[in-house]
């Protein structure tokens, strides 16, 4: 007697081969037969006319805060993920001493997007160490398998505490970071990560520590990953960020390096694929460099009481420092006004280049300009005669900073990013799942290759996108016993509609501790998603579930 058969269904196994009609049969969370199936089963499933696929593994997220209050990672279960990869960027909460907590939550709530009061009412504190964050999480248990970068961020403020976000660590400081990566990637960490990216910063405007970081620094603790043998190095790069280093840095640990976030821009149209070819070319000299891709445009929701799209403008970095008096005064400066357009007329790699036909207005404050709701402040300010940076700062003050706009702001010129998720060294990510919550949510990634890009599109096969969603990233972190379907493997599967399958439109709901709010999408054409054998989502959402079918992930293939 099988615990559950599927029967019936299109299977994309996760190897890219053509799907076949089969049936799937499960037993203590594994997968024992593919074909057709022997013997009754608790559960059957008829899946005729459904595809079934190895559930996705979502390798960019930062659910490291929310986990400790929702280990069910709402929304992921519900659009098909079923292992999720958190702490990139260097984002952690742990290692963390608990005089430092509150630096921690100061720096996460800006690039989370999540308030600070949300974060202090939310994070359950039950660990100092890295090896204890893993501990508690497995004690609580995890709704989706769930693998932890060790976070360049958190180690840094665990060894220089309040010099973390301000200065170069002494040799002595370098070493006692190492022996933290070290000693994470000993407990079970998937890889070490860190960011270089302006954009991110913590509470007014304070760089994320790991920016502050040499290459001295980068180097060790990069380096550290050698030791263990395991493990994967990620970075979210700037527009200045040398490839030549990032190879450097994987050369040194003999380890693969996640180069995030390779996001088309029409401002520089060459440059994601100019870092794919140095990709291609560092494997010809042993190097093993992947590029992380997004099958979403990045589009931002936001006001401009917190406006992140900007906030990677070097004229706009002080502008995060300022109260609300001082921030209105300086957007009405005409001199601030002619900095920012004048830094804006050099283009560069970067959020927001000045782009105004993808800048729109979402929602107004005052009844008198609900008409402009939905236009483009390019079409607005050209009606109006004005620049269109001129015209969207008097448009927000007039309205006390409460307009709502609407950036689509990369990664929207489909046959370039057609390109980029088939380059054969990218990797189908950047969901950010768990951050800016305010602003946008992507955890609908895969659903919306599969629909959007593969059924739509045909940019890619299904089958191609399968693989792009499962094998490719189970084999890059090593997680052996995911990412396919075959017998022996973990039941980790996602049963879909293949004419339907998609993310549907984004929603706001108040459900973060202390009531905050955030942006969610549901899955389209989910039929059921299964986590080692328990179905943990069907077409209404998560089921709810005791105990969680999850496993924290720890030990990676070398
Ligand atoms: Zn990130």
């Amino acid at each position: 007697m099988h615990d559950l058969v599927i029967k019936a269904a299109t299977v994309y196994d996760g190897s890219g081969t053509a799907a076949r009609r089969a049936d799937v049969a499960v037993d203590d969370g594994r997968i024992v037969e593919v074909g057709p199936t022997s013997g009754a089963a608790r559960e059957v499933v008829d899946a005729d006319g459904l595809a079934l696929m190895p559930g996705i593994i979502d390798t960019h997220t930062h659910y490291d805060a929310q986990i400790t209050w929702d280990p069910m990672l709402n929304p992921s279960p519900s659009l098909g993920v079923t292992t999720v990869i958190m702490g990139n960027c260097g984002f952690t909460i742990a290692p963390c001493r608990p005089t430092d907590r509150d630096l921690v939550m100061r720096n996460l709530t800006h690039v989370e997007g999540m308030s600070l009061e949300s974060l202090r009412s939310g994070i359950d504190w039950s660990f100092e160490t890295f090896p204890q964050y893993l501990d508690a999480l497995e004690r609580r248990g995890v709704g989706p398998n769930v693998a932890c970068f060790v976070g360049h961020s958190s180690v840094r403020t665990f060894v220089l505490r309040d010099d973390a976000p301000r200065r170069a660590a002494t040799a002595e400081e370098v070493a006692q970071m190492r022996a933290l990566v070290v000693e994470g990637m000993k407990a079970g960490a998937c890889g070490f990560s860190t960011t270089r990216n302006m954009q991110h910063n913590g509470e007014a405007g304070i760089p994320m520590p790991s920016r502050l970081a040499d290459e001295q620094e980068l180097l060790a603790l990069s380096s550290a990953l050698k030791e263990s043998g395991r493990g994967v190095l990620m970075m979210t790069k700037d527009a200045t960020t040398p490839m030549p280093f990032i190879e450097q840095l994987a050369q040194g640990a003999g380890r693969p390096y996640l180069v995030a976030a390779l996001l088309h821009s029409e401002m520089t149209p060459e440059s994601t694929f100019e870092d794919l070819e140095h990709i291609e070319a560092a494997h010809r000299r042993g190097n093993r460099l992947y590029g992380a891709v997004s099958a979403c445009p990045l589009t931002f929701e936001f006001t401009l009481h917190e406006p992140y799209v900007f906030e990677g403008l070097r004229e706009w970095q002080r502008l995060m420092k300022m109260d609300a008096a001082a921030l209105k005064a300086t957007l009405s400066d005409p001199a601030f006004r002619q900095s920012v357009k004048d830094e804006l007329a050099v283009p560069q790699r970067r959020l927001f280049n000045g782009d105004w036909k993808k800048m729109f207005v979402t929602q107004v404050a005052k009844p008198q300009n609900k008409s402009l709701e939905g236009a483009s402040i390019h079409d607005l300010a050209r009606a109006a005669s004005r620049h269109p940076l001129d015209f969207m700062l008097d448009l927000s003050l007039g309205e006390g900073l409460d307009t709502l706009f609407t950036g689509t702001l990369l990664n929207s010129d489909e046959e370039a990013v057609g390109r980029l998720l088939r380059d054969p060294n990218s990797i189908v990510s950047l969901s950010d799942a768990g951050a800016h919550l305010t602003f946008l949510c992507d955890a609908g990634f895969g659903l919306h290759l599969l629909g959007h890009w593969s059924r739509d599109l045909h940019a890619l096969s299904t089958e191609h996108a399968v693989r792009k969603l499962t094998a490719e990233p189970a084999a890059l972190f090593g997680i052996r016993d995911r990412g396919a379907i075959a017998p022996g493997k973990a039941a980790d599967l996602l049963l879909f509609d293949p004419a339907s399958v998609g993310r549907g439109k984004s929603q706001r709901v108040f459900d973060l501790p202390a009531g905050a709010s955030r942006l969610t999408t549901p899955g389209l054409g989910v039929h059921g998603v299964w986590v080692n054998g328990e179905r943990i989502a069907d077409a209404d959402g998560i089921v709810k579930h005791a105990p969680m079918p999850g496993r924290l992930l720890r030990e990676f293939a070398s």
